[in-house]
């Protein structure tokens, strides 16, 4: 079983690539798996995701396809997640995380961010044990290779460490316990509008920056001799994915170009190297290479679900920056490994986790 969902969305053309009457786009439609890509010298290519979700596509079918069951499984069996939009700047990450806006936002159009809130919620109160919960939200924002609190902008440095019992932490991070779908969308978008404010003082765009939500779930069930549980949801807004032009950058912005291409660079290889890693032998996976795979080190691979969103535009002029968009998901889709259950460490169960590492090679190819 592969833990991975890999998916594409193609957002509507916007006013400036419906005015160019050249551009005839670079998708054709297939079915709601494959479909056939034109790049600008009019090569294509055949990709097969898990799901496209082309230009009429619901905010809600994203939901319900790619992070309702792994909201599902953090809560029901304790499992860590993560979901990841990855793309250029404009491409469609924010819209499809956030929304147009977190609060006051129509049905139709929330993003991921409030309906795995309520989801989250949902499924807490659907389980019929008995059982005492906490949801904890963090919110940190990866720029330069630093780490910084959302939710107090003073903490502009914060360290990653790892402990037995609760694997990745951020030591010093502002945690905010979330009573309830309401409190939790207030603070989410506390934590937006701070992002803002400090990208102004630092003169920063936030499409150069990797916004990262945090989501940990405690249950301790009272029939089940009060074991506690952990479950761990991570949603990461991903920093614009395109090359800076070589001879056009310089200074800073050539300084953030390359920091960002590392990182996504480092989580092309962790998820690659967790593809290719022989069956039965323990490979290397590069989690310290970047600061965005350091915290994600638990919530990728062997002890989670994972789901990626690749975004792009449906236009030709941005052929080439789509391509390799895709070409990164058709890459991820070869994690191998299957994810085990988060228990506190004095019931730590490792039996399920010995489960036999499996390929799935069948869904995310490019001919
Ligand atoms: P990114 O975060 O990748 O830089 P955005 O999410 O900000 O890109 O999207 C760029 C623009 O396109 C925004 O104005 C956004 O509202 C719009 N947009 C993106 N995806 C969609 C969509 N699926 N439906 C309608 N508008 C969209
Ligand atoms: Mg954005």
């Amino acid at each position: 079983m592969s833990n991975i969902t890999v998916c594409a969305r193609f957002r509507p053309s916007n006013s400036k690539e419906k005015q160019n009457g050249n551009d005839s786009g670079c998708i054709r439609n297939i079915d709601s798996e494959t479909f056939i890509f034109k790049d600008e010298k009019d090569e294509e290519f055949v990709f097969s995701f898990d799901r496209v979700f082309y230009e009429k596509s619901e905010q809600s079918d994203v939901y319900q396809f790619l992070a309702l069951p792994i909201v599902r499984d953090v809560v029901v069996d304790a499992f860590n997640g993560t979901i990841i939009t990855y793309g250029q700047t404009g491409a469609g990450k924010t819209y499809s995380m956030e929304g147009p806006g977190i609060l006051e936002c129509e049905e139709q159009n929330k993003g991921l961010l409030p309906r795995v809130v309520e989801g989250l919620f949902d499924s807490i109160n659907s389980l019929d044990e008995e059982k005492t919960y906490s949801i904890k939200l963090s919110m940190v924002e990866i720029y330069m290779e630093k780490v910084r609190d959302l939710f107090d902008l003073s903490k502009d440095n914060i360290q990653i460490k790892e402990i037995k019992s609760r694997g990745i932490i951020l030591p010093g991070v502002t945690e905010i316990t979330v009573l309830d779908p309401a409190e939790a969308l207030q603070s989410l978008s506390r934590g937006i509008a701070n992002r803002a404010v400090g990208e102004t003082q630092m003169n920063v765009a936030s499409s150069r920056s990797h916004c990262i939500y945090i989501f940990t779930i405690q249950q301790e069930f009272l029939s089940r001799d009060k074991r506690t549980r952990f479950g761990k949801l991570i949603l990461v807004d991903l920093a614009g994915s395109e090359k800076v032009e070589k001879t056009g950058a310089e200074g800073r912005v050539l300084e953030e170009a390359k920091t960002i291409n590392k990182s996504l660079s480092a989580l092309g290889n962790v998820i690659n190297s967790l593809t290719c890693g022989l069956p039965g032998k323990a490979s290397h996976i590069p989690y310290r290479d970047s600061k965005l795979t350091r915290i994600l080190q638990d919530a990728l691979g062997g002890n989670a679900r994972t789901a990626l969103l690749c975004c792009c535009s449906p236009s030709a002029f941005n052929a080439s920056e789509s391509l390799s968009t895709l070409r990164f998901g058709a890459r991820a889709k070869h994690i191998k490994e299957s994810p085990r259950v988060n228990f506190s460490e004095e019931k730590c169960d490792t039996s399920s986790s010995a489960a036999s590492p499996s390929r799935d090679e069948s869904s995310a190819r490019i001919l």
